[in-house]
């Protein structure tokens, strides 16, 4: 390969291994293509810079994995697409232990959940899936588009100082991403020719459902919302926006569809589709048209800095080229190393993998708590005590109760082959129509007693012919009967801030331990609030009339309170270098900038200070075009 003199000069000055392969350079590096640095790199590009996007993962995005709405948790705990993590939801084991999807690994590497495991079985914690590959998480996700409350945005501009993270300047990056397929196309505080995708569940597929309606009706008259509405009234306010520009609509108990990230069609619309869609674009004469190179199965090791004195500056990029090297990859093999390279970047790298894998990166690269960094031997660049700190996620708790009757089988023509010749595939492939275009459905809004300000604090989402318990090995497969109604439960405004990202090794491919400290002493409110979203859920059950009623709940299985303490969830994972301005306590400026480097950002879910609302995936793509905008912007001042 060609290596210019900057490369040279690169492999000369900073501590990258002179054996590395370098790569051409670019302007900018972006480690990681998820909801934040997808969109990023993309939108970069689209302005004209070159861009390298390295991504551990492979590219799945024209998988039906990725794209039928239904094979969501499927492709969730696909080993080709998805990472497995296991974590800790407390560090007492004795605690952790009473989680029934507390999982242990046999001597034969197959798992258990669950306790009295098998003697000699290894405790491994609680499963925790990731996307890893091309579009990131976005393309195992639940799809559910929900911009957190206008109080979360405030409070980052109250934190930094800085106005324009204020919800009234942040509605403009929604709007500029958003490709509205449900409203109409005046409405406002929407946008109708963004990147993304927006659509809702076709409600015609539940309409022969009275159980399902029959259920909302009650749970509306249990929330305030309505009284008794019938199921044209109900259809009705179903169709409510749940993203709508009014600052108060988390002030108000009620039931809405969800918004999803679906395209026109019902498939998802994803950060994968729009960087395929920036790399197919070409001129007339075949030329690519944007310069944007996506190097798959790439995992980052560290970022490189330059040796000259004066303020540290990154440089560059130190990277491994190979599938499934990361040990979070289950089909990841010790003996596969990879091959060692070397991206260079002549304005910046961003860096994008998550809120495991960004605090991960950065330390291995020096910059985190010094003391850490030492006890592994990594050389400190930057000291920076917040990295891997105060991760948050949203707690997320099941109710569950069979009807005695069973609802309508949506998916009863279905063979789930999810293959030609599978009716619902057919149709789904054919006219975007029927039963595997289906997201999750409702949205419920609840303020408990706990909230902090006049904001709803819980989120449920959750419907009939289903079912969500979390994660643990073969959650994926879980079914339950057709008499089934469930609900998940979601906490916003947590209280816990108390989750850590820290190193096991020095060794890029190793696993981080990630504890999230589940529920700290003096933090009760958390417990409290979803005590009262289950309280809820079964008041609900215990109101619906015959013939569905009455139901027979089957989960919690224990009391509310120990039931949210063991058997809660989480997996929105975030806030693990957040966004500040006291570098003792924050990771990067409101630019996304890391404090005292220079040519370094974060642009992805772990730069916020807490998870915003109940889902974060729209608030990330929010903020990655929001760092596009800063970033153009101090490109064209160092052009002046
Ligand atoms: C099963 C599941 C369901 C979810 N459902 C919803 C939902 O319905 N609504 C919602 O709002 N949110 C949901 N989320 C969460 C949401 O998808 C994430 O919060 C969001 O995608 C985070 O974006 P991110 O850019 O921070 O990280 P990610 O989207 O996870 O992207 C990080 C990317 O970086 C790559 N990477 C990591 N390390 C490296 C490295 N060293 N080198 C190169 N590449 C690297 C990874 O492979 C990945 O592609 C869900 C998440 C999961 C797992």
């Amino acid at each position: 390969m060609k290596v210019s003199n900057s490369s040279l000069a690169l492999c000369l000055l900073a501590t990258a291994s002179c054996s590395a392969s370098i790569n051409p350079e670019y302007d900018y590096v972006v480690i990681g293509s998820g909801a934040g640095g997808g969109p990023l790199a993309a939108n970069l590009a689209r302005h004209g810079y070159s861009v390298l996007l390295l991504e551990a993962g492979g590219d799945h995005v024209n998988s039906s994995l990725t794209t039928i709405p239904v094979m969501a948790n499927i492709a969730a705990e696909d080993p080709e697409i998805s990472w497995q993590f296991f974590v800790n939801h407390y560090s007492d084991p004795d605690e952790a232990q009473k989680d029934s999807k507390f999982t242990w690994q046999l001597t034969n590497g197959s798992y258990f959940a669950g306790s009295n495991p098998p003697p000699d079985a290894k405790a491994r914690g609680i499963l925790y899936p990731r996307g890893a590959t091309v579009g990131g998480s976005a393309m195992v996700n639940a799809a559910g588009l929900a911009l957190p409350p206008d109080n979360d945005w405030n409070h980052i501009a109250n934190l930094t100082g800085d106005n324009s993270w204020k919800s009234e300047n942040m509605r403009q990056y929604f709007e500029r991403l958003e490709s509205n397929h449900f409203l109409s196309k005046d409405t406002p505080g929407h946008g109708f020719s963004g990147w993304l995708g927006s659509n809702r569940n076709n409600l015609s597929i539940v309409r022969p459902d009275d159980g399902f309606f029959q259920v909302v009706s009650t749970a509306m008259t249990a929330l305030g919302d309505s009284y008794n509405p019938s199921k044209d009234e109900v259809l009705k306010l179903l169709h409510r926006d749940s993203n709508s520009p009014d600052g108060n609509r988390f002030e108000k108990n009620r039931i809405t569809e969800h918004t999803l990230h679906h395209d026109q069609k019902h498939r998802r619309s994803s950060p994968g589709a729009y960087l395929k869609s920036t790399i197919d674009e070409t001129y007339s004469n075949g030329t690519q048209k944007y310069p944007l190179t996506v190097s798959t199965n790439s995992l980052a090791t560290k970022v490189l800095f330059n040796n000259s004195t004066g303020p540290k500056s990154v440089v560059g990029v130190e990277y491994l080229k190979g599938a499934a090297l990361y040990k979070a990859d289950s089909r990841s093999n010790e003996a596969d190393s990879g091959s060692a390279m070397v991206a260079v970047a002549k304005r910046e790298v961003i860096v994008a993998g998550g809120a495991f894998n960004t605090p991960q990166i950065l330390k291995l690269s020096g910059i985190g708590p010094q003391a850490e960094l030492e006890e592994f031997g990594i050389p400190v660049q930057v000291p920076l005590p917040a990295v891997g700190t105060n991760l948050q996620d949203n707690y997320e708790i099941g109710v569950e109760g069979l009807a005695s009757k069973d609802f309508f089988n949506t998916f009863e023509n279905c063979t789930t082959a999810f293959a030609p010749g599978d009716p619902c595939f057919d149709e789904f492939m054919e006219t975007g129509t029927g039963p595997y275009t289906q997201g999750p459905m409702l949205s419920l809004l609840m303020r408990s007693s706990q909230s902090e300000n006049a904001d709803a604090d819980l989120w449920f989402f959750g419907g009939a012919n289903g079912v969500f318990r979390g994660f643990w090995p073969g959650w994926s497969n879980a079914t339950a009967p057709v008499s089934n109604f469930w609900w998940s439960i979601v906490k916003m405004q947590m209280q816990n801030q108390a989750g850590t990202v820290t190193l096991r090794s020095a060794d890029p491919r190793d696993v981080p331990e990630i504890n999230f400290n589940y529920f700290p002493e003096g933090r009760d409110s958390d417990l409290a609030a979803l005590v009262e979203g289950m309280e809820l859920a079964l008041d609900i059950f215990g109101k619906v009339e015959a013939p569905w009623a009455p139901f027979n709940v089957t989960r919690p299985i224990q009391s509310l309170e120990e039931e949210a303490k063991y058997e809660s969830w989480g997996h929105h994972a975030s806030c693990s270098c957040p966004m500040g301005v006291d570098q003792d306590t924050s990771c990067v400026d409101s630019h996304f900038r890391v404090h005292g480097v220079k040519n370094l950002r974060i642009v992805d879910g772990s730069v916020f200070p807490r998870v915003p609302g109940g889902f974060p995936v729209a608030a990330t793509f929010m903020i990655s075009e929001k760092a596009t905008d800063i970033i153009l912007e101090d490109a064209r001042k160092l052009v002046k």
